[in-house]
């Protein structure tokens, strides 16, 4: 078949090489410049936290061996209190770890492999308009200024949030869409490196500084730097708007981050230098159009990033896609169907735990209540691992669909909460009687039985 795929991002360069290998011909469009000769400034995050699901994913395609060699692992989260005091929170009582990876990096591999695989790349050329009932979109050359048309059987729009494809299919009856911002948008800035290109704070870790209705993070890069990430109201105060000038700036960082103040001698410069991006959640539906053309990734569920799954949700789809192309070879249409009604409900779910993350990390995680649960939780999964497997973990650390995970948290949710309430649970906990308790309240669930395949 004669493909097309708009947009070259993580998602379209890795759904091109799939589809190329299953011996259709691919034709990969993106609007920027090939990032593997020149860099693009798009203001976006340098690294992402990649997890069990991306690895699967790039394991499909041969290239965990070599993503693993620029990623970082993170083996937990690590608290800065406003008096600088460090506390360490393993992701997992199995030495579990997520990955820094960089974008560029990751996205450069994917490229190569899709040219390696016989996908025809075109940067520079932009998706001006789409004909979804022929799967024909206008293709503008950035340089010349001239439009052609390209025809095809199928047309994936993996062309991110703020979609193209998926802007015509909101002209057509039926469809349905919802665009959610939250109230806080982001900066990114930078911990440099040491002089000996070596890390200021722990590398293998991920580290938070949760302040309550605002929080900022840090992820490791290879070189030594930290990326960091201010998510920050856009106005109220303290909010973007509030801060104006560089004294603002530093009073504010002398007040709640006193311990990154002195890792950051460019924090101002950098501050007012980089772009201000805010942060949706997109939900629509349907993502198939008279099984022409198919949303994917980004373009089909955009979601806010403190699950840190954003990209590790787009490349299951890929992975779910690929696996209903090799049960059902030529059954188009029931393929894209299948596609559809398997992902819906699990990017619903992430979407959903992801805006809920948001909370715990920068107001949760700081409250003692909230670490005496994760620490009964901790010691569940590791005394009971049959009975217990902890949500975070389930969505990091395995493949069991997103909604199904969601729905098993709610069922430990109930459960925590009666835990919590017992008097004295602070010096009580150890000496409960879990075993009993959990099989009476718990459905039994075993994670290894439910690795479905989708
Ligand atoms: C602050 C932040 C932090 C994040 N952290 C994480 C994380 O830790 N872990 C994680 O898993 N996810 C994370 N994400 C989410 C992740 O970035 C996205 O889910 C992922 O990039 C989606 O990939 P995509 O290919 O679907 O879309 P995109 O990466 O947006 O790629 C879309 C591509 O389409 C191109 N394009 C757009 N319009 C057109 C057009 N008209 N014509 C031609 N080309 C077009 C764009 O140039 C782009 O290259 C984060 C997101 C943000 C904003």
């Amino acid at each position: 078949m004669n493909i097309t795929v708009m947009g070259a991002g993580l998602v379209g360069s890795l759904l091109s090489v799939l589809l190329a290998r299953r011996g259709h011909r691919v034709n990969l469009f993106e609007k920027r410049p090939d990032l593997r000769v020149s860099q693009w400034e798009d203001g976006r995050t340098i690294n992402l936290a990649m997890s069990e699901r991306g690895w699967r994913a790039l394991r499909l395609v041969g290239l965990e061996d070599a993503a693993k060699e620029f990623a970082i692992p993170m083996r937990g989260r690590m608290m800065h209190d406003p008096a600088g005091k460090l506390t360490f929170q393993p992701y997992g009582t199995n030495n579990e770890c997520i990955y820094s990876v960089s974008r560029s990096l990751l996205n450069r591999l994917l490229m190569n492999l899709a040219e390696e695989s016989g996908v025809h790349l075109h940067f520079e050329k932009k998706c001006t308009g789409v004909d979804l009932a022929d799967a024909s979109v206008q293709i503008t050359d950035l340089h010349t200024n001239a439009t052609r048309t390209v025809h095809a059987d199928f047309l994936f729009g993996s062309d991110g949030a703020f979609s193209a494809v998926r802007a015509a299919m909101m002209r057509h009856n039926r469809f349905n869409y919802e665009q959610y911002f939250i109230e806080h948008g982001y900066k990114e800035l930078t911990i440099p490196a040491r002089p000996d290109g070596t890390w200021d704070i722990d590398k293998h870790a991920l580290h938070i500084w949760p302040r309550g209705h605002y929080m900022l993070i840090a992820l490791p890069n290879p070189d030594g730097t930290f990326t960091c990430t201010l998510f920050f109201p856009f106005s109220g105060d303290p909010s973007f708007a509030s801060i104006r000038t560089r004294e603002d700036l530093l009073r504010f960082f002398r007040q709640n981050f006193p311990d990154v103040l002195p890792l950051m001698p460019d924090v101002a410069e950098e501050y007012f230098r980089n772009p201000l991006s805010s942060l949706v959640t997109v939900r629509c539906w349907p993502w198939v159009y008279q099984n022409r053309a198919i949303l994917i990734g980004d373009a089909a569920h955009a979601v806010v990033p403190f699950y840190g799954q954003g990209m590790n949700a787009g490349f299951e789809d890929c992975v779910i896609l690929d696996q209903l192309l090799g049960e059902h070879p030529g059954e188009w249409a029931r393929i894209f169907d299948q596609y559809q009604r398997t992902r819906k409900p699990n990017a619903d779910a992430i979407a959903e735990l992801a805006l809920q993350n948001f909370t715990e990390m920068r107001d949760k995680v700081a409250d003692p209540a909230f670490l005496l649960r994760k620490k009964i939780e901790a010691h569940l999964h590791r005394h009971y691992p049959d009975l217990w497997t902890p949500l975070y973990t389930m969505i990091a650390f395995t493949n069991i669909p997103y909604a199904e995970a969601m729905a098993l948290g709610r069922q430990q949710d109930r459960f925590m909460n009666s835990i919590m309430a017992i008097p004295d649970i602070h010096s009580q906990w150890p000496e409960l009687d879990y075993e009993s308790i959990l099989k009476e309240n718990l459905v039994h669930h075993s994670p290894a039985q439910s690795i479905l395949n989708y």
